[in-house]
């Protein structure tokens, strides 16, 4: 059944659309129908035709931990770019699901507010970093978090606090409840806007100095396994440097698969696999990934 667009006539809607066009990986199949609402109540309008006719729903933030499988996404894919609004009450941020979590903390940062540096050079939207729990260099979602707006599947907005959204390792209960992150607040502390720059410049730089930004990837592709770091399991198994298709467990860092040449889903699926197994047979220990894989396999 496809998503029934003439029943929502002033929505944006792409048909067929190729989701490499979003994802950081530059890889992934056609979404059927992708939806563009520009406000909550186009938002809650295609939640519930969706649920009247019976039509899978798909969110996509900023696609940087995500590998859509190569056949494409059925149903409805909804992504926010309109839902960018960033705003400061006393201590409090706010930002809509669809801004981006860097530009979250360069806005902290110019009201002279502490508590979301080390988020500085994480490319995920908000909405996506709420779902994950993103973290970097020591700090999580979860420390600055104070609340957040949830689109629940029947098409109520409810509120969420800190303990509703169980936060754990790149964890939160929308991972559960099919939610849609509307916006959040962040509850940040006064600080020094020179020392909050400095400290964000210097995590983007340590970044810069570890991770292949040069190619397109998803980040760190596997969450750190209990006891051990994934990158130098990986070294030590002989893996850094493999290649499936156009898909490297990247040189720089590898814990990161790069698109080093118009590699598919497919290829980083391979490769995800491969490392997998690889890891198990020579150290009994089972990699869980940390990015998301949806989609269909190519038919
Ligand atoms: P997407 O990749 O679009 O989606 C991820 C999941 O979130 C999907 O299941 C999606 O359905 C869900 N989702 C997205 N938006 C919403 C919403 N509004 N409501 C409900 N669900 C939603 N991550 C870290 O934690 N720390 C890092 O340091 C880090 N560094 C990275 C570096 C690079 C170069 C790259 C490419 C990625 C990195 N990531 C890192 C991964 C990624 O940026 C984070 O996981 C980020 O939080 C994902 O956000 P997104 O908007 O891109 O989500």
């Amino acid at each position: 059944m496809k998503f029934p667009i003439e029943k929502l006539p002033n929505i944006e809607f792409k048909i067929n659309e190729p989701m490499s066009k979003y994802t950081f990986t530059k890889t992934g199949g056609n979404a059927d129908v992708l939806a563009f609402p520009k406000s909550r109540d186009e938002l809650v309008s295609i939640i519930n035709t969706a649920r009247d006719y019976d039509i899978k729903i798909t969110i996509v933030g900023n696609a940087s931990n995500l590998i859509i499988k190569d056949g494409g996404i059925r149903g409805i894919v909804i992504i926010l770019p309109n839902f960018k609004q960033i705003s400061v009450d006393g201590n409090v941020v706010f930002a809509e699901a669809g801004a981006t979590i860097i530009d979250t903390t360069i806005v902290a940062q110019q009201y002279g507010l502490t508590g979301l540096e080390f988020a500085a050079g994480i490319p995920g939207s908000v909405g996506g970093a709420v779902f994950m729990n993103a973290g970097a260099y020591g700090g999580e979602l979860t420390d600055a978090f104070l609340s957040a707006e949830v689109l629940m599947p029947d098409g109520q907005i409810l509120n969420f606090n800190h303990e509703d959204m169980k936060f754990a390792y790149r964890h939160s209960a929308i991972q559960e409840n099919g939610g849609i992150v509307i916006s959040a607040k962040f509850q940040l502390a006064k600080g020094d806007k020179e020392e909050i720059q400095k400290e964000m410049d210097h995590l983007n730089a340590l970044r810069r100095s570890k991770q292949p930004l040069e190619y397109p990837s998803c980040g760190s592709v596997f969450k750190r396994p209990e006891g051990h770091f994934t990158g130098p399991l990986i070294i030590e198994a002989g893996l850094q440097g493999k290649i499936i298709g156009g898909a490297q467990v990247s040189m720089k860092h590898a814990g990161f698969i790069v698109n080093i040449d118009g590699a598919t889903a497919t290829d980083y699926m391979d490769l995800i696999h491969l490392i997998q197994r690889e890891i198990k047979q020579k150290f009994d220990i089972e990699l869980q990934t940390e990015v998301r894989i949806i989609g269909e396999d190519k038919k």
